[in-house]
């Protein structure tokens, strides 16, 4: 006959559940009950993911189908040394602030229950690489928040897709905060920050096909610093990948 749990049971009881109840709760962005196996609801998903738009090749911004490019890539003034830029989403509402939250509250465990719709997502979107490569942080400013979370997004698609990190970017100045700047301010900005570091990468880089990622991009102007700095080394193609970028 089962006795009745004593307190240290319950509380493993109650620690288990908070577990299941973490795995089941509803949708990510608003909490509503998604449909079952869904991590984000189908009204967040029309409301931030945009599945009817389609995505400027050059720079990640979501544009309609009908075209390949957002007016500012066809004007010359998109990123430059990219072969291409994914974004998932669009960066507002309620996608922006769980974004902001991960990065500024210190909660990168959260990153975990997008990683398969995420693996999924970028493997039916972009050819897969030899190689991901995280835009790097400054080791001042990985110290004061303690994780990077581009590389956190980049284990993850290791998890899932099985593609090896090569980790041989470094970030080697602090820069001034990008927001406010225009594109051309922006990689001025950057001008010389990302550097190849580790001998022993630069075999790998050579010839190398390279999925760069980070959480967020908006002028494309820091992946496009990273991939000039892969090219320089010999890198074959540079292919930026992000959760988010803006919308044309
Ligand atoms: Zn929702
Ligand atoms: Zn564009």
């Amino acid at each position: 006959m089962l006795k009745r749990p004593t307190g240290i049971w319950n509380d493993l009881k109650e620690t288990a559940l908070s577990f299941l109840y973490e795995e089941q709760k509803g949708c990510l962005l608003c909490e509503s009950v998604a449909a079952a196996g869904t991590v984000i609801c189908p009204d967040c998903i029309q409301k931030y993911f945009h599945p009817e738009l389609g995505r400027c090749h050059q720079c990640g911004k979501l544009i309609p189908h009908s075209q390949a490019k957002c007016k500012d890539c066809r004007d010359g003034i998109g990123p430059k040394g990219l072969d291409q830029v994914a974004a998932w989403g669009h960066y507002s509402g309620a996608w922006r602030e769980w974004i902001q939250a991960v990065k500024f509250k210190a909660q990168p465990y959260k990153l975990k229950r997008i990683a398969r719709p995420l693996a999924d997502w970028a493997i039916r979107i972009l050819p897969p690489p030899h190689y991901l490569v995280s835009v790097p942080m400054h080791f001042e400013r990985l110290a004061e928040r303690g994780f990077n979370q581009a590389a956190v997004i980049a284990s993850l698609l290791h998890w899932e897709l099985g593609i090896p990190i090569l980790d041989v970017l470094e970030r080697t100045s602090i820069t001034s905060p990008q927001v406010g700047l225009n594109r051309k301010e922006r990689l001025h900005n950057l001008d010389g920050v990302f550097q190849v570091v580790n001998p022993r990468n630069l075999q790998a880089v050579r010839g190398a096909k390279i999925w760069l990622v980070d959480d967020v991009t908006t002028t494309g102007a820091t992946f496009e610093a990273c991939a000039a700095a892969l090219k320089e080394k010999g890198a074959e193609e540079v292919l930026g990948l992000a959760l988010a970028a803006g919308m044309e």
